[in-house]
């Protein structure tokens, strides 16, 4: 099925918000194999939404639109798909009945405006608005199928999970189920992984194997195809295991979830803490580690010692150490690991100190970065790690590699 998606929205034009649903449904499209050729962007205008419609309707069999089905003027989106069908809109009692509930509960007047979020277009499909006002809806003509949605995320996302996945499902032949599974990486490169990977990747139909790099980490989704979950779960099984024999040591988790997330979990599970003193972090990982429910149960404190009189006067770094080895260095990341955890008693700590740049500092080069951990019972350990990068990318890969030298340490204990 060839999908396409248009979104509706002069902000989206103006830049004032970016177009995540479109993201967002491309990935959902991804999952039961509906081949996306197309993202457009339209502004809140009839002719130019019309002549999007038309282009639309010779190209595609799926068209799914966001936004333009609320109350006001500039809400055009079903007005015009109708009248690219010739056909009229009519009243959704459902969705009307609970327009007026919502205004009766709220004891405030019904705006006229409002009675047109409940009209639908004649013979479709409603989808039920369960967080706002206006239905979203399917229509067929002539060979393709227009989906109308609302725009904002928070109907959007879960009317589609709800009603719109189950409707698009039909309407794949055979009803297969796409079931699959994302392999966390981290340490490794997108193209080192794939190139690991090259023949799996290239050889496998089904269940299909796609890398693709988010937020300094490298994710691996394998698909799968077949008439049943289980027998989907059959084929994942040994492609999954055939990766993990090459490149098992980077996978930190399966699914939906973080470095931060399982460092946090593996740590509970256990009953240790973890203390931090970040110099070049900037408390970023003081940052992450704090933003879990439940957090105060692992996460002792941190210490953002970020000049050299921080360090000595909060950590006890000697000034002599400061100035002949440097801030930037391994005696440095050691001894603040080692005094940041005597001094809160954790269990782990981790210290971060390195160059973030855009300027070398200490003559030393940007993007070097020590990372010291220190844990109860066991020798500290210091890696020192060259990253490549401006410095946003370098303090947020800095954070990660700590919290995964950490994880990987942690279950050595
Ligand atoms: P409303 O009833 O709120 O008017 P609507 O269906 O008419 O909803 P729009 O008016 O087009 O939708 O957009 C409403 C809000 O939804 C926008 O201000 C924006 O916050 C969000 N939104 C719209 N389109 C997108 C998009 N493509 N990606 C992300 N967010 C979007
Ligand atoms: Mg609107």
């Amino acid at each position: 099925m060839k999908a396409e998606i248009v979104a509706v929205g002069t902000e989206l034009l103006l830049g004032q918000i970016a177009n995540t649903n479109a993201q967002y449904l491309s990935n959902k499209l991804a999952e039961i194999g509906v081949n996306v050729y197309y993202h457009s962007v339209v502004g809140d205008n009839v002719d130019r939404l019309s002549l999007m419609i038309a282009e639309t309707a010779k190209r595609s069999e799926l068209v799914i639109f966001t936004g333009g089905l609320g109350p006001t003027q500039d809400d055009l989106t079903k007005e015009t798909v109708a009248a690219h069908l010739g056909v009229g809109l009519v009243m959704d009692d459902d969705a009307m009945s609970k327009i007026e509930a919502f205004f009766v509960q709220r004891k405030t007047k019904m705006a006229e405006n409002n009675r047109k979020q409940a009209l639908v277009i004649e013979g479709s499909v409603v989808f039920p608005n369960d967080h706002g006002m206006a239905p979203g809806m399917a229509v067929r003509k002539n060979g393709t199928t227009y989906v109308l949605l609302p725009g904002p995320p928070s109907e959007l996302y879960p009317m589609v999970e709800q009603y719109v996945m189950p409707f698009l499902m039909q309407l794949l032949p055979g009803q297969q189920v796409f079931h699959s599974r994302v392999l966390r990486f981290f340490g490794i490169g997108e193209s080192a992984l794939e190139e690991r990977l090259l023949d799996v990747i290239e050889k496998q139909t089904n269940p299909t194997v796609a890398p693709y790099a988010k937020e300094f980490e490298v994710i691996l989704r394998i698909t799968a195809r077949a008439k049943t979950m289980e027998e989907a779960e059959a084929l994942i099984v040994p492609v999954e295991d055939e990766i993990r024999e090459r490149v098992g040591q980077y996978v930190y988790a399966v699914g939906e979830t973080s470095l931060h997330e399982v460092l946090f979990q593996t740590l509970r599970e256990r009953g240790e803490t973890i203390a931090c003193a970040e110099s070049c972090t900037g408390g970023t990982l003081a940052s992450l580690l704090t933003s879990l429910a439940g957090s105060s149960s692992v996460f002792a404190g941190g210490i953002v010692c970020y000049s050299n009189q921080a360090k000595h006067t909060l950590l006890d770094i000697s000034n002599e150490i400061l100035d002949t080895d440097g801030a930037i260095s391994e005696t440095v990341a050691k001894q603040l690991a080692e005094n940041v955890r005597e001094k809160l008693g954790a269990t782990h700590a981790i210290s971060v100190t390195g160059v973030a740049g855009p300027g070398t500092s200490e003559g030393k080069p940007v993007g070097l970065v020590y990372i010291g951990l220190a844990s109860e019972g066991m020798p500290t350990e210091v890696k020192q790690i060259q990253l490549a990068g401006r410095r946003h990318a370098i303090i947020g890969r800095a954070a990660k590699f700590a919290m995964f030298y950490a994880l990987q340490r942690i279950k050595e204990r």
